[in-house]
């Protein structure tokens, strides 16, 4: 057996120079986080090898006896985690927990209403030239302009006014907690399905430090490797007995083939992690290291330079900054700070002037700094640094500066210490 470095060098040379690359930089980009070694063990195993079309205890391949195992610690774990009675690990995304539940729920043609993408909903909720976009007649409601929060007296009248099927709750970029109660009314008033994706917060909701949508929504949705910090997948979680079997059979046979045996072997290991104690604890230096950011941006140096922080402020776990009235654009901000080893993306903020591709915002996201080793202490360092790149264009001499800040911080956590690397 050749080991990856003998049999494919120019493979193994770039996840070598990809792991240098996260020891490195400063990981802000708010969808991301650093899996613990043993979900990148689960994830990297023999498990890889198997096919389980079905589910644990009927399965139409033989030689599942393991991997049944497996499939239902993660339903089990993941049910305890979230306080559901249903649960399907075996979405291979996010984007396909969200397509099997509309599949479940719906007829194409059927309504749907869901945040705009401009305003931070995802591509899943109604985007043009996504399949929910392409099957589904899209609704979008949106954020108020005047404070960036949701309307959800735009909600209602929409509602009212289309009918909608369904109504998806949940965001890519929004700093604030959703109002899970109030969009319940909405769709119980309308008779609409309730799904709310947390992909995003679950995170936080397993740790306790957000609320929970399970008791609200008819589905819940999430993906595993955002503030969960487990492996690239999604899950798809219920209360509603009546709507287990339906989810099911949208997963497979409806959307998917053979289910990804080893990724649900990473998923059950990071919803082991998840509900510990120092997960919590992760969780809670998220959020204190998100508001730390979002308070250094809101200085006087900070908004004289025209940047200000979307809904001023954040309770979760990332902050948007708006640019529109400061001299850079999303992408020059965003280039900038990866000049000095921070990596965060540009993102649009709500009636952005400016085409996707440059924008007039970031996104600026904790949880992979948190998950690092990152408190208080060190965020607002790092939110010292982002403030000082972004006020002014850095001299050479700044900019060494910024860096040489960026390397102490980085050389405080080493990431991955047991990893061999090149
Ligand atoms: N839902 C939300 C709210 C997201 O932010 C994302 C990813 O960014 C997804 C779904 C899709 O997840 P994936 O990239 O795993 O398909």
């Amino acid at each position: 057996d050749q080991s990856l470095a003998e049999l494919d060098p120019e493979i193994d040379a770039a996840i070598t120079a990809e792991l240098n690359r996260q020891r490195q930089t400063l990981e802000l980009i708010a969808s991301e986080n650093f899996a613990p070694l043993a979900v990148l063990q689960a994830q990297g195993s023999v498990l890889t090898n198997k096919y389980a079309e079905g589910y644990p205890g009927r399965r139409y391949y033989g030689g599942c006896e393991y991997v049944d195992v497996v499939e239902q610690l993660a339903i089990d774990r993941v049910k305890s985690l979230f306080g559901a009675g249903f649960a399907n690990v075996q979405p291979h995304s996010g984007a396909q927990a969200n397509a099997a539940t509309m599949a479940a729920l719906l007829e194409p043609g059927d309504t749907i209403l869901g945040l705009d993408l401009a305003h931070g909903g995802h591509l899943t909720h109604g985007m043009r030239l996504n399949f929910s976009g392409k099957l589904y007649n899209v609704v979008s409601y949106h954020v108020r302009q005047a404070d960036g929060r949701i309307d959800l007296d735009e909600v209602e009248r929409l509602a009212i006014e289309h009918r909608p099927k369904l109504i998806v709750a949940g965001w890519s970029a929004y700093p604030l907690h959703l109002d899970f109660a109030g969009f319940r009314r909405i769709a119980d008033q309308v008779n609409a399905y309730l799904m709310v994706d947390m992909a995003h917060f679950a995170g936080l909701v397993a740790a306790g430090l957000h609320p929970n949508p399970v008791p609200y929504a008819d589905v819940v949705t999430t993906t595993t490797h955002k503030t969960l910090a487990g492996p690239r997948g999604g899950v798809i979680l219920t209360n509603r007995a009546d709507l287990a079997k339906l989810l099911n059979s949208a997963v497979f046979p409806g959307q998917q083939g053979g289910p990804l045996e080893h990724v649900i072997a990473a998923k059950a290991v990071a919803f082991k992690v998840a509900a510990t104690a120092e997960f919590a604890d992760r969780q809670r230096r998220t959020l204190e290291g998100a508001r730390a950011i979002a308070g250094r941006l809101l200085a006087d140096d900070v908004r004289a330079a025209g940047i200000s922080v979307l809904t001023g402020g954040t309770q979760v776990h990332l902050v948007l900054v708006d640019l529109r009235n400061s001299e850079l654009d999303g992408q020059q901000a965003e280039n900038r700070l990866d000049a000095i080893g921070i990596t965060v993306n540009r993102n649009a903020v709500p009636f952005d002037p400016r085409p996707p591709m440059v924008s007039s915002g970031l996104r600026i996201g904790s949880p992979a700094l948190a998950t690092r080793g990152f408190d208080h202490p060190e965020f607002k360092e790092v939110a010292d640094i982002i403030a000082t790149t972004l006020i002014k264009p850095p001299t050479d001499a700044l900019r060494d500066e910024l860096r040489h800040r960026v390397s102490t911080l980085v050389a405080k956590f080493p990431l991955y210490p047991t990893l061999a690397c090149g």
